[in-house]
This record gives C-alpha cells, sequence and structure tokens, in this order.
C-alpha cells in the first residue's frame, strides 16, 4: 500500500494557511516537499521575477529544514517530472494548489493523464475559491460591484493549518537538482518578507483611501508580488486587516477584484488572446514598433508615462494608477493593441499573474466585462496634475527633469524654451519632445473604437 504523499509547491511558497500543504502533512506515512523548477518557464521569465522566485523557494527551503525537513528540486519539464518522481517515490497521492492561469491548467491536466496516483487539489491563492461567489442563477458576475457585495458578506471557513509534524522524505538522488544561483531581488522574499511588509502595512492602512492613487507616496501595501508567489496568505490578510475602518475597506476590496479576476480566467480562458466582448477584437491597432519602443523605454515626452515605464524598468513594480495611465496612453493615445502592453508588463512585473495582467489590460483597453468605458480616454496631463500634483514622482523617476518647478513639470513644452534651458531642459535633445498631440490621439482613438462596434 503506497504511503507517500507528493507535496507540489508552486505559487503557493509558505506553510502557513497553505490547504494543500495541511492535507499532504496529514498524510499517514511520508510526506515529500517538492518544487519543480521549469526550465524553459524560468529562461522565459525577466530576471526580477526569476531571482524573487528563486530566492523565494530558498526561503521555503529554509523554513522546512527548520522542521527537519529536505525541499526536494528537480528541474526540467514538469509534465514528465511529476508523473515519474510519483511513480519512483511510489506515491499514494500527489498535492497541490490549483492555478487559474490557462498554461498551469494544460500543465496539471496533462500531468493528470500521465500519473498512477491519486490527485487532491486545494485553492490556497485566492480567498474565496472559484465557484463560490454566483450570482442567484448560479453564474459568475460579468460585472465586478455584485461579486464584490456577495463577496464580502461570506464568511469563509478558517485557512487549515498543520496539525501534527508528519514523517519527511524525499526524491531519488538522480531526480534531484541544485537551486540556480540567483541575485538578491528587489523586494525582501519569503513568508519573513512578506509578514514583514503586512506589519509595515498595517502602519498605514486607514489612510488607504486617500493615498492609494498618489505614487509619490508609498501608499498601497506592495503585496502583489507576495500574493503572487504565495509568500502570504489572501486569506491571512483578510483576516488580519479586517474592514474596521473605510481605509481597510478600501483596501479588502481590491483582494476582491484580484478573486474576480481569477475567476472570470477560469470562466473565460481565451480572455488571454482575445477580448472579453468580441466586437472590440475588430478594432484597427496600428502596427508602430517605434512608438512600441519608445513607451517600453520611458521615451514618450510625456513626464508622468516615462516616470512609470522606468519604474517598471528599473524595479519591476508600478504604480497601479501610474499602470492605468501608461497602459492608456499605449492603447488609446499610441493606438497599439493593448496585447502589446500585457506581454510588456508581464516580462517585467514582479507581480505579473495572466488573470491579472490580462484583466486590468482589458479594464483599460475598455475590452473587458466591466471596464473603463472605450470613450474614457486619459488625459495623460491632467492625470499627472491630479495625483502627482508636485511633480514628486516624476522627479524621482524622470532625473532630467528633475529642476523643473510643479507647475511646467508635467508638461514641459507648454514653457518658453528659455525657461526650460535655465533648469537644464532641452526638449529634443536632454528630454523628448510629446511623441504625439493628446487631441488628435483622443479623436483618432475614438474614431477607430466606434468603427470597430459600428456606431
Ligand atoms: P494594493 O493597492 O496595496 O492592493 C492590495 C492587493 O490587491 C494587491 O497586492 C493586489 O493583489 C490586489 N489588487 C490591487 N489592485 C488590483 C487590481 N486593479 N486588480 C486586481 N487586483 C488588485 N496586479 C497584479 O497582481 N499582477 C499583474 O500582473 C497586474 N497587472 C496590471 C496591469 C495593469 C495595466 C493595471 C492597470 C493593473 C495591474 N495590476 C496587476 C493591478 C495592480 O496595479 C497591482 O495589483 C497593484 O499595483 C499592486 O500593488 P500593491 O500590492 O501595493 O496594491
Amino acid at each position: 500500500m503506497p504511503s507517500t504523499a507528493v507535496m507540489w509547491f508552486r505559487n503557493d511558497l509558505r506553510l502557513e494557511m497553505n490547504p494543500a500543504w495541511a492535507s499532504a502533512a496529514g498524510y499517514a506515512g511520508t510526506v515529500i516537499p517538492l518544487v519543480v523548477l521549469d526550465t524553459t518557464l524560468l529562461r522565459s521569465v525577466g530576471d526580477f521575477r526569476r531571482n524573487l522566485y528563486l530566492a523565494n523557494v530558498d526561503r521555503l527551503a529554509s523554513d522546512l529544514s527548520e522542521l527537519g525537513a529536505t525541499l526536494s528540486i528537480a528541474a526540467g519539464n514538469p509534465r514528465q517530472l511529476v508523473p515519474q518522481i510519483c511513480d519512483e517515490t511510489d506515491a499514494g497521492v500527489l498535492v497541490f494548489n490549483r492555478t487559474a492561469s490557462g498554461f498551469g491548467r494544460a500543465r496539471d491536466n496533462a500531468i493528470a493523464k500521465h500519473l498512477t496516483c491519486e490527485t487532491k487539489t486545494f485553492w490556497g491563492t485566492l480567498v474565496s475559491e472559484p465557484g463560490t461567489v454566483l450570482t442567484g442563477a448560479g453564474t459568475l458576475s460579468k460585472v465586478f460591484t455584485p461579486f464584490y457585495n456577495r463577496w464580502i458578506k461570506t464568511a469563509w471557513p478558517d485557512s487549515p493549518n498543520v496539525v501534527s509534524q508528519p514523517a519527511f522524505g524525499s526524491i531519488p538522488r538522480n531526480l534531484q537538482a541544485d537551486l540556480p544561483s540567483y541575485d538578491a531581488p528587489p523586494i525582501e522574499p519569503g513568508v519573513v518578507g512578506a509578514e514583514r511588509a503586512l506589519s509595515a502595512w498595517l502602519e498605514s492602512v486607514d489612510d488607504y483611501r486617500e493615498t492609494r492613487d498618489l505614487p509619490a507616496v508609498e501608499g498601497t501595501s506592495q503585496l502583489s508580488a507576495h500574493l503572487r508567489f504565495g509568500t502570504i496568505s489572501p486569506r491571512h490578510i483578510y483576516d488580519v486587516v479586517g474592514t474596521t475602518s473605510p481605509g481597510r475597506e478600501a483596501f479588502i476590496r481590491q483582494l476582491a477584484w484580484r478573486d474576480w479576476y481569477a475567476h472570470m480566467l477560469l470562466q473565460t480562458p481565451d480572455m488571454v488572446n482575445s477580448a472579453v466582448k468580441p466586437e472590440y477584437d475588430n478594432v484597427a491597432w496600428l502596427d508602430d514598433p517605434d512608438g512600441l519602443t519608445a513607451w517600453q523605454q520611458g521615451r514618450t515626452g510625456y513626464p508622468i508615462v516615462d516616470a512609470g515605464m522606468r519604474q517598471l524598468k528599473e524595479t519591476g513594480w508600478m504604480h497601479n494608477r501610474v499602470r492605468m495611465i501608461t497602459g492608456s496612453f499605449l492603447v488609446k493615445n499610441l493606438l497599439i493593441d493593448w496585447r502589446e502592453g500585457e506581454r510588456w508588463f508581464r516580462s517585467l512585473l514582479l507581480d505579473a499573474e495572466p488573470s491579472q495582467n490580462v484583466g486590468n489590460w482589458q479594464w483599460v483597453a475598455g475590452t473587458g466585462t466591466d471596464a473603463a468605458p472605450y470613450f474614457r480616454v486619459f488625459n495623460p496631463v491632467t492625470q499627472s496634475r491630479k495625483f502627482d500634483a508636485s511633480g514628486g514622482y516624476i522627479r524621482r523617476w524622470v532625473p532630467e527633469l528633475k529642476d523643473l518647478d510643479a507647475k511646467s513639470i508635467h508638461a514641459p513644452w507648454e514653457c518658453a524654451p528659455l525657461d526650460l534651458a535655465a533648469n537644464g531642459v532641452i526638449l529634443g535633445d536632454t528630454y523628448p519632445e510629446p511623441m504625439i498631440d493628446h487631441a488628435f490621439a483622443r479623436e483618432r482613438v475614438l474614431a477607430a473604437y466606434k468603427k470597430a462596434l459600428g456606431k
């Protein structure tokens, strides 16, 4: 009778409030904690995310070693390795937390076909399990607010923890791999890093409603990359933060957006490639490689856009308000397909997750089910004046404009060249001219969308 449970850690790199781990550890027999490094996937992700992932795996290995366990690491193609590991360890069960990503689900389904043991799966990366927050008609709401109204009223069952330590095993030596070397990630990794970020956030969360849209201040939690790799449980965040102030409520609402987009992706897997509202796939996007490069490199001549794109490139993170501004600029000012922006963000963001990235890009492009209306075209200068009034965020990421005052910094082309030169700025030389006129771009995109929608 096989008595080994293989616990396959994926984007749930923690031991606390991890339902799959709690289940595996409760198995009567030996538990093998396993990470499979998908070498093809690892090669394709940006340095920031790869370093953070590897550092998180390293921390998980340390946390396990404190329990007297060894994290088994294998490297290669999980489709082939996971069934092989289960066979060679004579596993009775493979346990893991599920994913909403289409790539991950296809992989898991392919693996299931080659397994000779049982599988047990859980949802350890969301507050709400998909299928638990439904309309009266038993469907997933296509609009966020009704979803949220049900979500927030639901009493989630406690996430189970390990009751008693099991006996630990490991995979055969011939299947073991070393953890590749990695550079220090941009944020403190592991459960310790996540808990520290949460503790720091508890000092500020009550002000979230006032600060969340101001990129110059640390007015958001910066927990997204920890959630991405599961070094913290969203249920734990929910429990610890609660909803006892308007700031806390507004913050917790964001976790519901995260759940909603994951549920949405599970229900609409094609949304990674196609507009959720299919008529929007008729928009005649421009093929503009130079425009795309200027946007990617933070050289558009619109300071708030350039600040955001440079923050992304230099740190692997970008403030949410600025993600909306830069996203809108790509899609609506440059008329470039939202999928190009999604791809660029995915390559650089520490927190990149298909459900969240695609869901938010479709929101920005107006192509999602509950999205910004197509005719709302952010004016980057107005946004900049409103949300970065003092210009502090721009000064930090676009240092060549740092000496401009708060009035001039949002639209340097509106200043007299002599005034600019007095502050070391020569448009077209030290900093680009704006690459497109906003009023022209606005008319152009509205015409393109209307044509696509047959209006
Ligand atoms: P906080 O404001 O502190 O929010 C707390 C948590 O709520 C976040 O960590 C995140 O998990 C969740 N959350 C916040 N805003 C959103 C939102 N709009 N949609 C869904 N969940 C949200 N978030 C990702 O996690 N991965 C992505 O790949 C991603 N891509 C995005 C692309 C675009 C174009 C836009 C506009 C937004 C994207 N977001 C993405 C959402 C959001 O920008 C980030 O979650 C947020 O900036 C992370 O910072 P924070 O942890 O300080 O957020």
